[in-house]
């Protein structure tokens, strides 16, 4: 007789339970208080120190061998359906897109999904279909997943799932062990972006259409900025930011120390490296103001020609820097080379930047830092060089050192009123230029 080893019992509550998740000194032989999820019948657990563990029946011809498939494919909704949260990495898939007049196949990305506060049941049936689990999720709806073991779900059973529910997922556990894979081995394959397929989740692939679509456009047109880049806004304050950047200045002031002794690309690595309100920290120390007081000049809004998918943040979170790198000093500011070194420096903030230059030869950071170039000269803070037209102009910082800088804001920001209001920017500055600007018009 062959003895028939299984991977997988039903505890006293009707769960599926790995073999591989019983204590040995709690639940060994028929402590284990599992039954077959085929037959019923009592099992055996097997929890030796030298063999694979497994499951056996209790009793002698039984005449039950269960599917190892079907069994962890139940282990594996079981859990799932008990779930609280569950995170569905990036998921990519291939695309079709017209650019220009060419065909272009191009991986979207749909964006990791968060979902908490989940209630998850096993196998409730819908209009013509029942899927593996369904979640009820206060934010995003109703959430049907599918675990795959054999075939992947079909174009007919995906247009059910899609008349049914707000959002269908497939994981793939085809490839598991069927004998050998527990609690912490199922938390360690979930976090595999191979294994799930988004099969409904229109909102998703919408969103990933239009930016694959917006990042390869990018490369077709010639860019220019709208003449209403001359409108000067203050973005919305943030001052928690600025208060935890603050709150790191003694810090940023010894790494600015160590930090000009490295070599430039070294440097920008190093800078790419720190969190958001480091970096400011580190730009305000080298130019010796305060992150609570930060000059408007350095906090401008996006409004009409900012670009998406790059410099993806707050402007507190990259105008100082961008300011304290190229603004102060002697050397010509090219946006161009400013757009290479943020890639690196400002890490997270241009991970869309693919490096597709528009035909007048500007990458998306390099636009969106020519556009603050701009506005920075509309505000007198830096000077034209050359190029008539605002796409193709270089400039050249009106600071040649952090202390003239410094010297600038105590004229512009007046004492008393600084002192009342520590933590707000000086949005009159700003207002004095949108009244020029609406005299001079
Ligand atoms: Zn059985």
């Amino acid at each position: 007789m062959t003895i028939v080893s299984i991977g997988f019992g039903r505890d006293l509550n009707g769960r599926m339970v790995a073999v591989n998740d019983l204590v040995p000194e709690k639940h060994r032989g028929l402590k284990c208080n599992c039954t077959c999820p085929e037959c019923g019948r009592k099992l055996r657990a097997h929890l030796g120190e030298k063999t694979t563990w497994y499951f056996q029946h209790y009793a002698d011809n039984t005449n039950c061998n269960p599917q190892p498939m079907t069994l962890l494919h139940a282990f594996v909704r079981d859990q799932l359906a008990l779930r609280k949260a569950l995170e569905i990495p990036p998921i990519a898939i291939p695309r079709e897109f017209l650019v220009g007049r060419r065909r272009v196949i191009q991986s979207i990305t749909i964006p990791r999904q968060v979902h908490t506060s989940l209630k998850g049941a096993v196998e409730v049936r819908g209009d013509g279909v029942q899927p593996d689990v369904l979640y009820e999720s206060a934010i995003w709806g109703r959430l049907a997943l599918e675990v795959r073991y054999s075939h992947e779900v079909d174009e007919e059973k995906r247009q059910r799932l899609q008349n049914n529910y707000e959002l269908a997922v497939e994981f793939d556990v085809s490839d598991l062990p069927p004998s050998g894979i527990g609690r912490d081995q199922l938390e360690t394959v979930l976090t595999d972006p191979g294994r799930w397929t988004w099969l409904v989740n229109d909102r998703g692939i919408e969103f990933g259409v239009n930016k694959a679509q917006t990042l390869l456009d990018w490369g077709e047109k010639n860019w220019s900025v709208p003449a209403s880049y001359k409108e000067i806004h203050p973005a919305a304050w943030a001052p928690k930011k600025l208060m935890e950047a603050q709150s790191r200045l003694v810090w940023a002031k010894a790494a600015l120390q160590q930090l000009k002794l490295l070599r430039r690309e070294r440097a920008a690595s190093w800078l790419g490296a720190q969190s958001k309100t480091d970096r400011v920290a580190v730009a305000c120390a080298a130019m010796g103001i305060e992150p609570m007081v930060l000059p408007s000049f350095m906090l401008l809004g996006g409004g009409e020609g900012s670009i998406p998918w790059t410099l993806d943040g707050h402007p507190y979170s990259w105008q100082p820097i961008v300011f304290m790198k190229f603004c102060i000093g002697q050397e010509e500011i090219n946006a161009a080379e400013a757009g290479q070194w943020c890639v690196t420096a400002l890490a997270g903030l241009c991970e869309d930047e693919d490096g597709r230059k528009s035909r007048n030869g500007l990458t998306r950071t390099a636009a969106m830092l020519q556009r603050y170039f701009l506005q920075l000269e509309v505000l007198g803070l830096v000077e034209r060089t050359r190029g008539a037209l605002p796409e193709e102009r270089s400039f050249r910082p009106r600071f040649a050192s952090p202390n003239e800088l410094r010297s600038y804001i105590a004229q512009h920001q007046p004492p008393a009123k600084r002192r009342r209001t520590p933590f707000a920017p000086d949005f009159a500055f700003l207002a004095r230029y949108d009244r020029t600007l609406r005299n001079s018009a």
